[in-house]
């Protein structure tokens, strides 16, 4: 495997203005880059440039979709230190994504070291303004050029990082959702449960429709019965509900988030009462009808906790905790944001210091 050559840029781009950062828009002055070929498994990492990839256009990627990726985020100490969250277990979901789309794995620890590395080098692009950080894009993509369906014999393994503001600029304003009952964005035994490209092509359409009519995602249901709730947009979905927090159970057609998890691990660690158990769209309208939906946000790397305040299905539009972000989800994005800043000690052993 080797050593992680660094070619530097001749170059350093200017830095953004911290305070207008978006989401994404900005890209640092080095990326990571590895190569696999049959017969040689990955080889050659590097720390080079940032800058385009020269691929043809017979790369599988471009035809068969065959792509995997990640996100998480490296994070500005108050004292100046960084730090990552939870870094391996996107690396073991990205492996167990691969498995799922025919690409070979990649050394935990190449990859690990990577992660470590790119950030050390570009950590003054990490923001420090409240709620800044550099969001970490690891991806693969298949690239032999070849027009036919079979498993790639080539791919790249790349990581770009970029600082980015909070998801939502205006604050955890809760927002208004409706559940989807045209498209489905996977179903058991495709390839929900990996984080892979082709689930999000899927899902632009119904995001898009959404929009147009005012709202900022979309609840999905199952694929099979189009009655149990799966994810809302593009993160896991969360509900207090008469006192007990319910999310439904990774099952194969949901991404099994790491947000998701430490949340439900934080909310044990508290005492709570937390089911991971299926919950048909009709219940939760009748919780909602009988005053029993006290809480319902959304759980990603990015928004790290989306509350949820007017929810509608057909001709039904139900406001939850009078439109105002909960006291649990209040509680919880503070703890958990807390440990990922270092704001507060983090009791579980999930935060890696870079520097
Ligand atoms: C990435 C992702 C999530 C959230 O996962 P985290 O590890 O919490 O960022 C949820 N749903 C989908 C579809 C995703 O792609």
């Amino acid at each position: 495997m080797g050593k992680i050559r660094f070619i530097k840029t001749e170059s350093s781009k200017a830095k953004p203005d911290q305070k207008k950062l978006g989401f994404g828009r900005y890209f640092t002055d080095h990326m990571f880059v590895m190569n696999y070929d049959e017969g040689q498994g990955w080889h050659d990492p590097r720390i080079i440039p940032y800058g385009p990839f020269e691929l043809e256009p017979s790369a599988m990627v471009f035809h068969y979709a065959q792509e995997v990726f990640e996100g998480l985020k490296a994070y500005r100490r108050a004292d100046g230190g960084i730090q990552l969250f939870r870094p391996i277990e996107n690396i073991r979901r990205m492996n167990r994504s691969c498995e799922r789309l025919s690409i070979p794995v990649i050394d935990e620890d190449i990859f690990m070291e990577a992660l470590l590395e790119l950030v050390r080098i570009e950590q003054d692009w990490i923001p420090s303004e409240p709620d800044t950080s550099l969001y970490i894009r690891p991806f693969v993509i298949a690239t032999e050029p070849h027009v036919g369906v079979h498993a790639s014999k080539s791919y790249i393994f790349s990581i770009i990082t970029c600082p980015v503001g909070a998801y939502y600029p205006e604050g955890l304003n809760p927002v208004k959702i409706y559940v989807e009952s045209r498209d489905v964005r996977a179903v058991r035994g495709g390839t929900g449960a990996a984080k892979t490209g082709g689930n999000y092509a899927a899902s632009l359409r119904a995001g898009e429709t959404a929009e147009k009519a005012g709202f900022s995602q979309v609840l999905w249901l199952d694929g099979i019965e189009r009655k149990y709730i799966e994810e809302v947009g593009s993160m896991n979905v969360l509900f207090k509900i008469d006192g007990e927090i319910v999310t439904p159970p990774l099952g194969g057609s949901i991404l099994p988030g790491i947000t998701r998890d430490s949340c439900l691990h934080i909310l044990r660690h508290w005492g709570l009462p937390v089911s991971e158990r299926p919950l048909a769209v009709d219940e939760l309208f009748e919780a909602a009808e009988n005053g029993k939906l006290e809480e319902a946000f959304g759980s990603g790397t990015a928004a790290v906790i989306s509350p949820i305040g007017t929810i509608v299905y057909g001709d039904k539009t139900e406001i939850i905790g009078g439109g105002k972000i909960g006291p649990l989800s209040a509680k919880l994005y503070d703890y958990l944001t807390g440990i990922q800043w270092g704001r507060i000690e983090d009791p579980f052993n999930w935060t890696v210091r870079v520097v």
